[in-house]
């Protein structure tokens, strides 16, 4: 039997093909049966273009239908999609394209869909099995080469059924679909669940707070990263009534500040739904649709999923097993090795803990523990009682060289303050090693396309800090 992820989805289109699936701004739409005859003909120009079970087809273009067209097209003919953010430079194109090597880069969709209309459109599904690939995710890397995550149909295929079931999708539902779709999160999590209830999208170019607003009424479900809901929470205009339709947001791809959780508990009445994942496994842990979620735990692991922190119970690497976890890097067997334990679990490079209930805590990514002095600092520990400063918006908790410790403790601060009053706070909540020997306060904290403060380009920042102050 064939186990085409095209087939799984399509499987999940409403009977009735005239119901739609992209809903825009100005009201217009694109029916499921359109979606479905552009996927066929883009399927057909992908044939006629030379492309073979197994070849890549990457894609570099702006969000649109037309995209989406074209990765379902990619899923029916067999072959495997590399989605590219279109804010890649050349230099970083030429790095995908030779290690990935692709049959096709793409970069107007549209463009692809207007010379598919002459095109013998490819009416059916290629067989592919389970452990056939699907998509090859390239990671945004922050430390050395982008390495590309390898997801089979079988990955994906078990990662939607199980999330369009935990979080209760059905046709009622309307998706506010605002993420990038070159990332595992707006383009598998977000679309897989849309796709297997045979439910609209309210289908936006990118995050706005006036075309959110504007699109709540009618929307059932939102997923975004945690600055989609800083930023509605700065805008008064969010309110309880105009979530009311909403019965679900979802948030992932970063941390959740509590303060966020608890804001948006106030302002609506609702609480955010935080889970957890990765390009290499998509969705790991979820909190519960029915019953109790809370703010900085990402929940519990999938239906299927298994989860275990390494050395046992305290806190930790967490390593993961299941039917969602990635086969390996693309032509990376070193890569795949290092990640892999000998008893095939993916170390997951993120450190955390499990409470008495199961519950799954992130405190960061191993890469960014910072040890001072001999004494390990957990990063999100110490920025967890710097939120709750005064003047304080957010922080980034970092290691920079330093002469005595190795590193020392740096808060990189969203926010107004006098540096030696809030240390002085801060040391009255945690022990002398861990209190920030620097704060420095920022306007904004360096983000990458899915929100996620980039740690690494502020150690790169400050990595003097300490150096200049011993030459002083
Ligand atoms: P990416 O592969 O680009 O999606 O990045 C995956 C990483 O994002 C994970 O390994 C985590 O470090 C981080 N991440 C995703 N979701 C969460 C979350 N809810 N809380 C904390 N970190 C998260």
């Amino acid at each position: 039997m064939s186990e085409n992820l095209y087939e799984l989805l399509a499987g999940g289109f409403p009977d009735d093909r005239s119901q739609s699936c992209f809903v825009f701004a100005d009201g217009s739409e694109i029916s499921y049966g359109a979606l479905e005859a552009g996927t066929s003909r883009a399927a057909g120009l992908l044939v006629a273009k030379g492309v073979r079970p197994g070849d890549r087809v990457a894609l570099q273009a702006e969000k649109s239908p037309q995209a989406v067209m074209i990765y379902l097209a990619a899923l029916k003919v067999g072959a495997v999609f590399l989605p590219l953010n279109p804010a890649y430079t050349e230099a970083e194109i030429a790095y995908f394209r030779a290690d990935a090597e692709p049959r096709v880069l793409i970069t107007d969709a549209p463009g692809f869909l207007a010379e598919a209309e002459a095109a013998e459109p490819l009416a059916k599904a290629t067989p592919r099995g389970a452990g056939d690939l699907a998509a090859i995710i390239y990671t945004s890397g922050t430390t050395g080469r982008s390495k590309g995550a390898m997801l089979s149909h079988g990955n994906l295929a078990a990662n939607a059924v199980a999330l369009h079931e935990i979080w209760g999708f059905s046709r009622a539902d309307v998706l506010l679909h605002a993420l990038p779709i070159f990332h595992v999160h707006g383009l598998f999590v977000a679309m897989h669940c849309a796709f297997l209830s045979g439910a609209p999208m309210i289908w936006l170019a990118k995050f706005g707070e006036a075309e959110v607003l504007a699109a709540l009424p009618k929307a059932t479900v939102m997923m975004g990263v945690p600055t989609f809901y800083t930023r509605l929470m700065a805008n008064s205009a969010f309110t309880r009534e105009a979530a009311g339709h909403m019965r679900l947001f979802i948030s992932g791809s970063a941390p959740l500040l509590p303060s966020t959780f608890a804001e948006l508990e106030a302002r609506t009445g609702m609480r955010i739904l935080e889970r957890y994942g990765m390009s290499e496994a998509v969705i790991i842990t979820s909190n519960p649709l029915q019953g109790e979620r809370i703010a900085g735990s990402v929940g519990y692991p999938l239906p299927g999923v298994e989860l275990r922190i390494a050395g046992g119970d305290q806190t930790g690497v967490i390593e993961i097993r299941g039917p969602s976890v990635f086969a390996g890097y693309w032509r990376n067997p070193e890569k795949t090795a290092e990640e892999f334990t000998a008893d095939g679990w993916f170390v997951t490079g993120d450190v955390g803990r499990r409470d008495a209930d199961g519950r799954v805590w992130i405190s960061g990514r191993a890469k960014d523990l910072i040890i001072s002095g001999g004494y390990n600092v957990y990063p999100k520990e110490i920025e967890l009682v710097i939120d709750e400063l005064t003047g304080v918006a957010e922080s980034a908790v970092i290691g920079v060289p330093h002469p005595d410790f190795g590193e020392g403790v740096v808060a990189v601060v969203l926010g107004r303050g006098e540096e030696g009053a809030i240390i002085a706070e801060a040391r009255r909540r945690l022990a002398a090693y861990k209190t920030p020997k620097r704060m420095v306060f920022v306007d904004d904290l360096p983000r990458n396309a899915m929100g996620k403060v980039q740690k690494n380009l502020l150690r790169d920042r400050f990595k003097d800090l300490f150096a200049q102050a011993a030459s002083d």
